[in-house]
Parts: structure tokens; sequence; C-alpha cells
């Protein structure tokens, strides 16, 4: 018989598993049982489908047989079983989802238990396995086959015989040494709690014998052993369990089983919904942003059941997109089990449900917002993105929705606060909500126009996410209160007296303004002496509502369009350049020209932007510097 040798990269998957010292190596039953389970899943979806295929779903089962003498455990399922060829191809190489996901996490994390976390299938019976046979009879065919390998050097593939279609794998032990006793798994014990563990909740029953002492029949003290078939696990869904008997640990478990997060959830919540549509819902949010959540392969979604059996894993209409990030699933028993995805979209049930959901995903956030702010911020610092990305998008269809779930950071408190709390905290008078914006709020904080507000005591959000702005602009508004950019040119704190002084000295210094303006040919529409900076010379402001933040956001986008948000540069009033300006302009108006260009890409520099002629603009300090 030919040897077959494992592909290259199952080979190594192999050698990580035999050698691994972190491995929880009980999880290679969970690892089988699953696949027993898919089997079954298989051929019972096959039934729904093809009415060729008579099966009773209460025939179904998964077995479990130990024997102590030849050291074997036997895993027997009554699913869709494997041609020669799917032994060949399923088994000799490692399947491509978990070895993607090896490599994916392992990237990203090196210590954790890789293996125990994610389990990469059928292979880590080799982590107790001195040799693995497998003989499967497909469903529908006459002949059975027996694939066996020791892991080491390759499998082998031959006739067999087999009564009924599924699949045997029997798992011949490797010795006991100082290291490990394997021989622990042919205890029923064992077996039967590493099964109440983790295969607890898959919805055919596992069986064993299980041996009992008993008092022999007739008699008073005589005990002898019988043995008796038992189902293992409680197959009931934990969703379908009493609340009050699931503890918090069996919730983690599940989401950590089922949505390979190394990691517990740091939210888990559950409801029961009779009425206008009926179903339960068990959810999680995640303790930390999924690494590819922000990319465009990540798929939204929710598992949908119908009485406890999967119809879609992932059923991305159950879920708003800036609800994206929660996980879980909906059984219903208003769905029908072979609802057809496109119809799924257009289901008027669903359409329901996912309704409701919505609103019970916001109500949890607005609670955990409430009762526990520290989880809350971070919660926000995971996902909070897609909340603000979710008032924009759609036309601003949801923002009244998602409006009081956001937080800014205040300039005043120095941590994060709701728009709620901001209007709380207004000043006499004071009928705005007042932002600034920029790469951090470090850099935001030291922002001339933002200096005038602190000494006034004014509050003001720093918004550092390309999106504030334009969720901010799609708000308009929060409880009357307008939002505004305190970088915008009409922004103004002065006194009526302060004005005037103002207007008249920028009337009186008008050709000096046409002269810089001219200098600096189309690139700002406007300069003017302000009061509104402190020890800062100069500062641009923006008009209309494209403000200096998203003129950077929007030319940041890979596409051609290139947009000029209209500035003004500032000059401040009080700054001792003010009379050099002045000055100048009786004087020396090219000196005055080259101070225009240097002053202009000074204020440039402060908000962030390029400057377009570095080399001009350096030339020309130098030429300062020198004299
Ligand atoms: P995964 O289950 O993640 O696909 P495995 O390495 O555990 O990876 O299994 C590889 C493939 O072998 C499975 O996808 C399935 O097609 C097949 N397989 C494994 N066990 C069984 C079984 N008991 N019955 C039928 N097919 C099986």
């Amino acid at each position: 018989m030919k040897k077959q040798e494992f592909k290259a990269e199952s080979k190594r998957l192999l050698d990580l598993m035999i050698n691994s010292i972190y491995t929880n190596k009980d999880i290679f039953l969970r690892e089988l049982i699953s696949n027993a389970s898919d089997a079954i899943d298989k051929l019972y979806y096959e039934s729904l489908v093809d009415s060729k295929v008579e099966i009773d779903r209460d025939d179904f089962s998964i077995k479990l047989l130990l024997d102590k003498e030849k050291k074997t455990i036997t895993i027997s399922d009554n699913g869709i079983g494997m041609s020669k060829d799917e032994l060949d191809h399923n088994l000799g190489t490692i399947c491509e989802s978990g070895s993607l996901l090896f490599k994916k996490e392992k990237e990203n994390r090196e210590e954790i238990d890789v293996i125990g976390q994610f389990g990469v299938g059928f292979y880590s019976a080799f982590m107790i396995a001195a040799k693995i046979e497998v003989i499967s009879k497909k469903y529908g065919s006459n002949e059975a086959y027996k694939w066996s390998s020791d892991g080491v050097d390759g499998y082998t593939i031959e006739k067999s015989e087999k009564d009924t279609f599924g699949t045997d794998i029997i798992i011949y032990l490797k010795d006991d040494s100082d290291d490990y006793e394997y021989s622990r798994y042919l205890d029923e014990y064992v077996i039967d709690g590493i099964v109440k563990k983790y295969s607890n909740y898959i919805t055919y029953p596992i069986k064993m014998n299980k041996t009992s002492h008993e008092l022999k029949e007739g008699s008073k003290d005589e005990y002898i052993d019988v043995e008796k078939e038992e189902v293992l696990n409680s197959m009931m869904p934990i969703w379908k369990k009493n609340p009050s008997e699931v503890t918090e640990e069996e919730y983690s478990n599940f989401y950590t089983d089922t949505y390979y997060d190394y990691e517990k959830p740091q939210r888990v919540f559950r409801n029961s919904v009779e009425g206008k549509c009926t179903y339960t819902s068990l959810l999680f949010i995640p303790s930390h942003t999924p690494y590819d959540f922000y990319g465009k392969d990540y798929e939204k979604g929710l598992s949908l059941y119908s009485n406890g059996v999967l119809v879609m894993d992932k059923c991305p209409k159950l879920l708003p997109d800036h609800f994206s990030f929660v996980k879980g699933l909906v059984d219903s028993p208003d769905v029908s089990l072979n609802i057809s995805r496109e119809i799924l979209q257009e289901d008027k049930e669903i359409t329901l449900i996912s309704k409701s959901i919505e609103g019970k995903i916001k109500k949890e956030l607005e609670d955990m917002l409430k009762n526990d702010r520290e989880k809350y911020l971070k919660f926000f610092e995971n996902f909070g993105l897609q909340l603000k990305v979710g008032v924009y998008n759609d036309y601003g269809m949801y923002k009244d929705d998602l409006k009081d779930l956001l937080l800014f950071y205040s300039s005043e408190k120095k941590s994060m606060i709701t728009l709620a709390e901001y209007v709380e905290n207004l000043k006499d008078g004071q009928d705005k909500i007042y932002y600034a914006s920029g790469e951090t709020y470090d850099k935001i904080d030291l922002l001339p126009q933002v200096e005038n507000f602190k000494e006034k005591n004014l509050e003001v959000l720093y918004l550092k996410d390309y999106i504030d702005e334009f969720a901010l602009q799609m708000l308009r508004e929060y409880d009357g209160k307008a939002f505004v950019n305190i970088s915008k040119e009409d922004v103004n704190l002065d006194s009526e007296e302060d004005k005037k002084a103002l207007e008249e000295e920028n009337k009186k210094s008008a050709s000096l303004f046409k002269l810089m303006k001219e200098t600096l040919a189309s690139e700002v529409s406007d300069v003017k002496f302000t009061n509104r900076l402190k020890n800062h010379p100069v500062c641009l402001t923006s008009k209309g509502n494209l403000s200096i933040e998203m003129e950077k956001v929007i030319n940041a986008m890979p596409t051609d369009e290139h947009i000029h948000a209209e500035m003004t540069l500032e000059v401040n009033k009080d700054h001792p350049i003010a009379q050099k300006l002045k000055d100048l302009y009786e004087t020396d108006k090219e000196e005055l020209k080259k101070y225009t260009k240097i002053l202009y890409s000074e204020a440039r520099l402060i908000e962030g932007l390029p400057i377009e002629n570095p080399t001009e603009i350096s030339n020309l300090i130098c030429e300062m510097l020198s004299k």
C-alpha cells in the first residue's frame, strides 16, 4: 500500500501540535465531536432539500466507546460520511479555515495557547494518539474506506468494511509517559466531564456506556457493575435554559468558543420577546476591537436559529451597521428552516426582529453608560468610531437614536463627556456647543484659537477622529444648541465695544491687508486683525461649512478631487508683529511680502497643513535670521 505524505503545511502544524507544551489536550474531543455534529448537520440539511434522503432527525447520534484493553477511544457518527477522495482530501491537508485562523492569531499574539483556544480540528487528536484510524462510508454509497496514520510520516487509505453510513474515528492512545498520563482518557468520568464542558450544546445526543455499581437483584449486599448507555450532553442550547441556571462563566465560555475570541465578552445580554415578533436573543459585546473590524472584509451579523436549529450563520439583516460590533444569535420559532438568503432580506418577521434587537442593544448601551461609566469608556474606545460613523451614514437617518451614546473629550474636564453633560454645564448666555479639531488632544489643546476659550472658562469639545466633524455637522444641534467650530471666522467672543475697536483697526489697515492678500495669491480669502489670540501671532480660520480639518480628511481620500476650505489669515492685533507689519507697509513693501509668506506658513504649520513651497520659505527664514 502506498503511503501518502502530508502536505507541507499540515506537517508543520502537526509537529507543533504534538510538541506543544501549553496545549490543553482535552480539546481533541471537542474537535472530533464538532466534526461529527457537522457531518450529521450536512446529512440532515440534505434530507431537508432532497426528498430521496429519508432520515428521522431522532435517529442521529454521536457515540463514544472506550476500550481499556486495546487502549482506544472511538468516536462514531451516523452523519454524511466521507468517500475515498474525501478522506484523502479532507484529512490529508489541514483545513483552509483552521490554518488561516491559526496563522492570523499567531501573528497577533505569540504567547497565548493558540491550539487550545481555537482548535485546529481533526489534527488535534494527534496530541494524544499514537495512531488514528478513520473508517467511513459515505451516505448513499456501498463502499467503506479506512484512512490510517501515525501522524508522523503520512497516511494510507484502503478499502474497508462498515455496515452503516457515517464515520468511526479510532484513536490508539499514546503510552503513558513521565510527562503525561494518556490513559486518563479511558476513564468514563474524565470523558463525561470533557463532553459536558465543551460539547454540552451539541444538538445531537452524545452517547456513551457508563458503568455503575448497583445492588444485585434480590441481594442485600452484593453489588455488580452494570453498563448503561447514557446521554452525556444536555443538548439544551444555552439560550434556551432558564436564565437563572446559567452562570456568567458558561456564557463566557460559549462566547469564546463560538466566536474564537481569546478574551471574554465585555457584556452579555439575553432577551426573550413575545408579541409582534417572538424570539430569544443572546448578544455579546466584545472586550476589544476585532483585528479586522474596521476593514472592509469584516462581516457583521447574528446567527439565526429556528427552534435551536441553525438556519444561517451570519445574518447581516439582523444588525444595523452602527451596531455591527455585536456578536450573538437569535432564535425564533417564526423563522422557517428553509428560508433562503434572498427571502431573508425581505422577510417581515426578520425586519421586525431586527428592529426590536436594535432597540435592545441601544437600551443596553444606555444602561452601561448610566450605571457603569468605566466600562462604557472602554466600550467607546473600542467601538465609538462605529457609532459616530452611524450618525453620519444614511443621510443621518439614525442620528437621533445615536446622539446620546456619543462621547467627546472635554477641554475642561479633561475626560470624555456626553453631549447632555456639555449642555448641563453651559455658561450663562451660552447658546452654542463649541468644538475644535486636530490630530491629537494635545495638539488641539495647543491651538491658538483654543486659548481664548479656556481663558473665558468656556468648555470646548476636542475632536480627533476623521469622522467627528462630519458627524456633528450631520447632527447640526443638540438640545437646540448649534455645534460651532471655534476655528470658524465668524466665531467671536468679543464684547460689542471690542468688536467696534477691532473693526476700526481693520479699516485703518485695509491697504496693508490688501497687499498681504495679493502676496498670498489665491491661498486665503482674507487677511485681518483679530482679538481671538492671546500669545500666538497668527492663525487660520475658515469660512462656510468646510473646516480646515475636513479639508484634510477629504483630500486624504483616494480620489482625484481636491478641495480647499476658504481660509482667513488672522493676525493678533495685540502682538508686536502687528505693529511691525504696519511699519513695514510704510517703509519696505518687499520686506512685508516676505513677512507675510513666513507668517502664513507658520499658521499652516500650527494647523497641521502642509507647506506647498518649503524651499522658498526656508530660504526666507534663513535670510531673516542672517540679518
Ligand atoms: P474543519 O472541521 O475545521 O473543517 P478538520 O481538520 O477538523 O477541519 O476536518 C477536515 C474536514 O474533514 C472537515 O471539514 C470535514 O469535511 C471532514 N471531516 C472530519 N471529520 C468528519 C466526520 N466525522 N464525518 C465527515 N467528515 C468529516
